[in-house]
C-alpha cells in the first residue's frame, strides 16, 4: 500500500483529528494521494453530529464501493464519529469496508492495517483512559494557521447532542503539553493558533499539580500568550454558561488573542433552553454579550443555532429571530433540529413538522444574511490588521488572502512574501462572505 487519501465530514475537531491520521499514515511511509481514484487507502473520517451528516456518509460509501468493484485491493476504511457511535453495524450496510476505528483509537491505525489480511474486520471503538492516545504527529494542512487540542469529550450532555457518547467524557490537557506543542508549532512557521475544545471555558476541570499545575482557561491563554513568534491566539467552542469575568478581561487585555468569539445560542427562548438543558438563561446570556461588547467594542460574535426543537413554537421561535435581530452576529450556523440516538431530546413530545422546520430555517438564513452583508458593507474604509495565509482562491499571483482580528477573509494584491505577517489593508469592499482590501503602510 502507497498512498492515501482522507475524506473529512463534520467540525473543526474532526479536521483536525483527519490531521493526525494523516500523519499516522505518513509516518507509516504512506503518500498523499490527490483523489481517491489514485489511492491504494480512502478512509472516510466521518460526523455524527445530525442525520443529514449519516446520510452524506453512506452516499459516499456508494461512490466508493463502486470504485472499489473496479480496484478491489482498494482498502476502505471507516473513522470519526459515526464509526464511534455505529461500530460492526456499518458493516452490515456496508460489508466491502474493511478498517472501523473510533475517535480515540487514531494512534492504532498501524496495527489495523498489519492486521488487514489476516482476519475478518471489526470495529475498535475503545475509551482508554486519560488523553495521551490523542498526542500523535499530524500532517497540517495550514502552514500559518493552526488547530491545537486543548481538551477531548464533553460532560454537558445537552439533550439534543451526541458528542459525549461519541467523544466521550471531559478531559484536559496538560498545559505544559499544550505550550511544547504551541512552541513547535511556531519553530514550524506557524503565527494563529486555535486552541480546540467542546466547552473550552470549563479546561483545567480535574487538572491537579501532578498534571503540570492546576490552570483554568483565561491561565491558560496567558501562558500561550506569552509564547514568543505566535501573533494570533482563537478559540472554539464557549459554552455560556461557563464565560466568566475573568475570561472577558483576558481577551481585553492579551494582546494574541482576537476579539472573536464563537458563542452558541441555540435558542432565545428559555423554555427551549431549558428543554435543551443548556443551563443558561437568555437574559444570562446577552449579559455576556453586554459585558464582551463592553470591553471589546469591536468584538466578532457567531453563534449556532438550532430550530424546531422538540416543542418550539411560533413564540419560542420569534424570540430567536428578534435575537437574531438585536444581538446582529457577524455570522451564524444554523440548524433544523436532528433526532440522534440515545438523546434525551428524542423522547421530549413536541417533535416538529419537516415543513416546519424547513421554512423556519430558510427564513432565519435570509434574515442573517442580509445581517451579515450589512455588518461587511459597514467595515469599508476602516483598516483591518490581516494576518497573511497564502494566495487567494482564485490562486491569481498577487492575489493574497488572509484573515481579519475578528476572523473575516480578506482579499487584497500584495507580495507572497507577506505570508506569514500582519499586514494593515483598507477595506475597499464587503461583499457577502469576504471583505476585499489594499495594503497600506504600517
Ligand atoms: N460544543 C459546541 C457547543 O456547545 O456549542 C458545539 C458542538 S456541535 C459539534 C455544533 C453545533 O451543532 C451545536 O452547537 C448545535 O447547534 C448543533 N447540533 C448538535 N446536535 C444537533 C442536533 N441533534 N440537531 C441539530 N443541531 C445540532
Ligand atoms: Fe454537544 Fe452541548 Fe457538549 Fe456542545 S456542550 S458538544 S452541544 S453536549
Amino acid at each position: 500500500m502507497r498512498s492515501y487519501k482522507v475524506l473529512t465530514f463534520g467540525c473543526q475537531m474532526n479536521e483536525h483529528d483527519s490531521e493526525k491520521i494523516s500523519g499516522v499514515l505518513a509516518a507509516e511511509g504512506l503518500a498523499s494521494a490527490r483523489d481517491v481514484e489514485d489511492a491504494d487507502l480512502v478512509l472516510v473520517n466521518t460526523c455524527s453530529i445530525r442525520e443529514k451528516a449519516e446520510q452524506k456518509f453512506y452516499s459516499e460509501l456508494g461512490k466508493l464501493r463502486l470504485l472499489k468493484e473496479k480496484h478491489p485491493s482498494l482498502v476502505i476504511a471507516v473513522s470519526g464519529c459515526i464509526a464511534q457511535q455505529e461500530g460492526d453495524r456499518i458493516l452490515k450496510r456496508a460489508p466491502f469496508v474493511d478498517i472501523i476505528f473510533g475517535n480515540q483509537n487514531i494512534k492504532d491505525l498501524p496495527g489495523l492495517l498489519s492486521s488487514l489480511d489476516a482476519k475478518r474486520p471489526e470495529a475498535l471503538t475503545e475509551f482508554p483512559e486519560g488523553y495521551e492516545h490523542f498526542i500523535l504527529p499530524a500532517e497540517r494542512r495550514g502552514s500559518v494557521a493552526s488547530f491545537v487540542n486543548i481538551m477531548y469529550g464533553c460532560n454537558n450532555y445537552c439533550s439534543y447532542c451526541v458528542v459525549p457518547y461519541v467523544r466521550g467524557r471531559e478531559r484536559s490537557r496538560r498545559p505544559d503539553d499544550i505550550v511544547r506543542e504551541v512552541e513547535s508549532l511556531v519553530a514550524s512557521g506557524v503565527r494563529e493558533v486555535t486552541l480546540l475544545g467542546q466547552n473550552v471555558n470549563s479546561y483545567g476541570m480535574g487538572l491537579d499539580n501532578k498534571d503540570g499545575g492546576v490552570c483554568n482557561f483565561p491561565e491558560l491563554l496567558r501562558l500561550v500568550d506569552s509564547i514568543d513568534g505566535l501573533l494570533r491566539i482563537r478559540f472554539v467552542t464557549s459554552h455560556p454558561k461557563d464565560l466568566s469575568d475573568s475570561l472577558v478581561e483576558a481577551m481585553a487585555t492579551l494582546p494574541k488573542v482576537c476579539e472573536n468569539i464563537h458563542l452558541p445560542l441555540q435558542s432565545a427562548s428559555d423554555n427551549m433552553l431549558l428543554a435543551m438543558n443548556r443551563r443558561y438563561g437568555f437574559l444570562e446570556y446577552m449579559d455576556k454579550i453586554g459585558r464582551l461588547r463592553a470591553e471589546m467594542s469591536d468584538m466578532a460574535l457567531s453563534t449556532d443555532i438550532i430550530v424546531g426543537f422538540p416543542g418550539e413554537t411560533e413564540e419560542d421561535y420569534d424570540n430567536t429571530v428578534a435575537a437574531l435581530r438585536d444581538i446582529r452576529y457577524d455570522s451564524i450556523f444554523p440548524f433544523k433540529y436532528s433526532r440522534r440516538p440515545n438523546t434525551k431530546a428524542l423522547t421530549l413530545s413536541g417533535h416538529i413538522p419537516e415543513d416546519i422546520k424547513a421554512a423556519r430555517l430558510d427564513e432565519i438564513i435570509r434574515i442573517q444574511n442580509e445581517i451579515t452583508e450589512e455588518k461587511n458593507r459597514a467595515r469599508v474604509g476602516r483598516v483591518e490588521e490581516v494576518l497573511v495565509e497564502g494566495q487567494d482562491r482564485s490562486g491569481t499571483p498577487g492575489r493574497l488572502s488572509g484573515r481579519s482580528r475578528g476572523g473575516k477573509v480578506v482579499n487584497f494584491e500584495g507580495d507572497v512574501s507577506l505570508v506569514g505577517t500582519l499586514v494593515d489593508v483598507r477595506i475597499t469592499e464587503g461583499k457577502k462572505h469576504s471583505l476585499m482590501g489594499e495594503i497600506v503602510q504600517r
